[in-house]
């Protein structure tokens, strides 16, 4: 049985133990947690009378503001290769239902895609990421293992790539995504390039997509939960490569979720289309972000941690080995609730949580157990978190 997916279950723990007055510090939550752009909100207010169903694909306005969204970043795009939905999760689970084959992912990967992959009755070829990397697997472990899945009798037909990354926060490099494209294509595979963070990449322009080496092969997934930080509004959106795979998304779309939100997409229109005040608090929003990112990561490494180098998002991934083995020396083992000693990192996750107050995601979320754990770091850590600290926070930032 599939059971709740670990960042929303742990969420809601939290939440729980919050509304019971225990303070807990939340690093598990996948959230930018910064306020809402007054513009942006204003642009949702003022289309609160579109009350009826749209297209299924998503309104015009909105398949041209994302073409626009995706020529400026080098994808020349027309508005029919554009399907919009309620958040790049629903539409991620509609692309791999249409399109054939098992699912290749890096190990480590985003809590969904494997999850997804076993609703649809799909198996999952895990291919670890590159030493000290994330979001892409190794390329010089990719082509045997390709061949051995086959040898096993699985078909892998979908590679999903996640640039940047969650939950490593590192930023594939150009040489290692050609690489990994070019095996992809020797294979026939078809590539989902899941880039929700690119607009948060620590160095802007630093993402190279499939979509520019394999174009013929890439669906590009997009949305507005975390640069624009509107993750409640629950809007995605993807970059189709032809017509016959869109019809087809657009069909199961038709049936499951008919149009996303029609006031949200209007507000996503005036996103994607990038005016200066939504260019203004992505720019101060990504200079928060890295910030923290940056500080923590210099803490993690002075504590003797290994841990990816961030590229870009909110997430660091260290491996605590270390603190592992000071950890299971202490009573600290009890609190774990694992008598032997701390077990590996789902257990270092549960004793930071209970015992430190301190809420983390193992990497069995991630489908890789027993390593790293998982930290957003949230903007909160540096600058507080209410919205008027958030403003002011902001405000200051030099992107
Ligand atoms: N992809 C990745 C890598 C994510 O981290 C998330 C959210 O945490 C999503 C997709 C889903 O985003 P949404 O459905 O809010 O667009």
């Amino acid at each position: 049985m599939l059971t709740q997916s670990a960042t929303l279950a742990t969420n809601e723990r939290i939440q729980a133990l919050r509304a019971n007055g225990v303070p807990v510090t939340h690093l598990a939550f996948g959230e930018a947690g910064l306020p809402v752009a007054p513009e942006i909100a204003a642009a949702l207010a003022a289309a609160a009378g579109r009350n009826s169903y749209g297209p299924t694909a998503g309104i015009p306005e909105l398949r041209a503001a994302a073409a626009g969204y995706f020529d400026r970043r080098g994808l020349p795009t027309a508005p029919g290769q554009i399907v919009a939905g309620p958040g790049s999760k629903p539409l991620l689970h509609a692309l791999l239902s249409v399109l054939p084959g098992d699912v290749v992912l890096p190990r480590p990967s985003w809590v969904s895609y494997a999850a997804q992959a076993s609703l649809l009755g799909k198996e999952v070829v895990w291919v670890p990421v590159p030493e000290g990397s994330g979001g892409v697997p190794d390329p010089a472990l990719l082509g045997p293992a390709l061949v051995a899945a086959r040898a096993r009798g699985l078909r892998p037909g979908i590679l999903v790539l996640t640039l940047p990354d969650n939950p490593t926060g590192a930023l594939a490099g150009a040489s290692t995504v050609r690489a990994v494209c070019e095996i992809a294509a020797e294979h026939g595979l078809m590539v989902i390039s899941d880039e929700i963070y690119r607009d948060l990449a620590h160095e802007p322009g630093s993402v190279l997509s499939p979509a520019e080496i394999i174009p013929e092969r890439t669906v590009v997934t997009t949305g507005l939960s975390k640069a624009t930080a509107l993750g409640g509004w629950r809007l995605g959106v993807c970059r189709l490569p032809e017509a016959e795979l869109t019809a087809r998304l657009i069909g199961v779309a038709s049936e499951i979720w008919s149009n996303p939100t029609t006031p949200v997409q209007v507000a996503a229109a005036y996103v994607l289309a990038e005016p200066e005040p939504v260019r203004a608090f992505v720019a101060a929003g990504l200079g928060l972000h890295r910030a923290v990112v940056r500080a923590a990561y210099e803490t993690v490494l002075a504590a003797g941690a290994g841990c990816p180098a961030p590229g870009g998002g909110f997430y660091l991934y260290p491996d605590l080995e270390a603190a592992r083995g000071n950890a299971s020396s202490r009573a600290d083992r009890d609190a774990a609730g694992s008598g032997a000693g701390l077990g590996g990192a789902a257990d270092l996750a549960e004793l930071l949580l209970e015992r430190y107050r301190i809420g983390v995601l193992p990497g069995s979320a991630f489908g890789d157990d027993p390593r790293g754990l998982r930290f957003r770091l949230a903007t909160s850590l540096l600058y507080g978190d209410t919205d008027e600290q958030r403003w002011t926070a902001l405000r200051s930032t030099d992107p």
